[in-house]
């Protein structure tokens, strides 16, 4: 039996990830599942999977979860040190499915105990792609991918040598406003950022994908997982969202992995790897689907892929800056204080602000000063929303 534990698992990779796991309930055994509001759903999933322990993130909800957990055999517990312990219980498996920075110090410790860690949490290599890779190393842990582009660019991979590889091509939906006027783009309200034309997701990776800052973060997340160089990986925006990458290699070839936009394949592929077995996911059929179609990025509608490259060329903490403004500027959308295009303009001021502080220390970085610069960067991104805010 596989001692499984999932992080994030009320969200949508996570809601995913129990279904895949229910089932062939017999081949698991669910260590700890953990969520932040949902408590009916976290309760709920905990008691049919006969969990060990659920967490919520938030203190004050821990009576809340008691009570929805009583009689049963499910322990109870609250707060983000609950989540780090919950996480160094032993475990085969676990999912890294918890969305933003707050997915880092949990994906941390399950690689300290030596799991193989799902990761979906992209978030958790922007900020600390050295410290998460040094200590998988260290500890002899494997990070699997679970973004659908990373997924398909590790199984174009198998078999090769990274030397071989020319480009990493990572395909972009272009989210809800590929082809809205620019001028427009100023007026977009939260409910139509929040609808995705293909993907059924979580609502900030939803309206990360019209701003392109999702793509911005995997152009970050692909350097760091293969350690390709910035200039090999290109964005192309294929509206149809079948190919999830491609991988050329040095004598012209093209991989393209191919399939439907369901998490279920890649959460899937991770969870059976090195095997492949039978997933419940639509199998395509491109005569009926006729075409696929594709365009270069547009980099004036989508500033957040230039803010990504000079977040690459940078390197060390920046990518903590990138993705705590990132995460603060669309609260700030979220909440109305600012519009859609503001949230590109917050970044960029808040990474000229503390690029003197935030470059070239990869080899000493580690949870804290990550922590702190990501800690200044929100405070720094709150300063420009309330000033814009007016
Ligand atoms: P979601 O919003 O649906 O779920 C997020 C989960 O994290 C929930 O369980 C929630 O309770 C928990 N959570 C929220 N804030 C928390 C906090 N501060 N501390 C601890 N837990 C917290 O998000 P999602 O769409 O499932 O995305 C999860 C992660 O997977 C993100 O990093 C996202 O970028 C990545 N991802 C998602 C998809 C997708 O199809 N949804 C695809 C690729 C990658
Ligand atoms: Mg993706």
């Amino acid at each position: 039996m596989k001692r499984v534990s999932i992080f994030g698992a009320t969200g949508s990779i996570g809601q995913n990830t129990i279904d895949l796991i229910a089932r062939a309930r017999q081949d698991y055994q669910i260590v700890a599942l953990s969520g932040a509001g949902n408590i009916t759903q976290l309760a709920e999933d905990a008691r049919r999977l006969n969990a060990e322990v659920a967490i919520t993130a938030h203190d004050h909800l821990l009576e809340d979860l008691t009570t929805a957990l009583a009689g049963s055999a499910v322990e109870a517990a609250a707060g983000e040190q609950a989540l780090v312990e919950a996480a160094a219980r032993p475990a085969d498996w676990v999912m890294s499915a918890i969305v933003g920075a707050a997915g880092l110090a949990p994906g941390l410790k399950a690689l300290e105990q030596g799991s193989t860690l799902a990761l979906a949490n992209k978030e958790s290599l922007v900020c600390a792609g050295a410290l998460m890779l040094r200590t998988a190393k260290k500890h002899g842990a494997r990070l699997l991918p679970v973004d659908s582009e990373h997924s398909a660019v590790f199984q174009a991979l198998v078999g090769e040598d990274i030397s071989a590889v020319e480009r990493v091509i990572i395909t972009a939906s272009g989210g809800a406003f590929r082809d809205w006027p620019l001028e427009d783009l100023k007026n977009a309200t939260l409910d139509e950022a929040s609808n995705h034309p293909n993907w059924d997701m979580g609502q900030r990776i939803t309206i990360d994908s019209a701003s392109m800052f999702n793509k911005a973060l995997e152009l970050i997340e692909t350097r760091e997982y293969f350690g390709v160089n910035p200039k090999q990986i290109e964005v192309l925006v294929h509206p149809e969202s079948l190919i999830h990458a491609m991988v050329g290699f040095k004598d012209g070839a093209l991989m393209a992995h191919v399939g439907p936009p369901d998490m279920r394949h890649a959460i899937g592929y991770a969870l059976h790897w090195p095997e492949r077995r039978e997933l419940p996911v639509e199998r395509l059929d491109l005569a009926r689907i006729g075409q696929l179609t594709f365009r270069a990025p547009d980099e004036i509608r989508w500033p957040a892929l230039r803010l990504a490259r000079e977040v690459m060329q940078t390197g060390g903490l920046s990518g903590a800056v990138f993705n705590a403004a990132k995460e603060t500027a669309l609260d700030g959308f979220i909440a109305g204080r600012i519009g859609f295009p503001d949230m590109a303009a917050v970044v960029e001021e808040v990474l000229t602000k503390l690029s003197g502080q935030s470059g070239h220390i990869d080899a000493t970085m580690t949870l804290d000063n990550v922590a702190k610069i990501d800690h200044l960067a929100r405070q720094e991104a709150q300063s420009v929303i309330s000033r814009r805010a007016g």
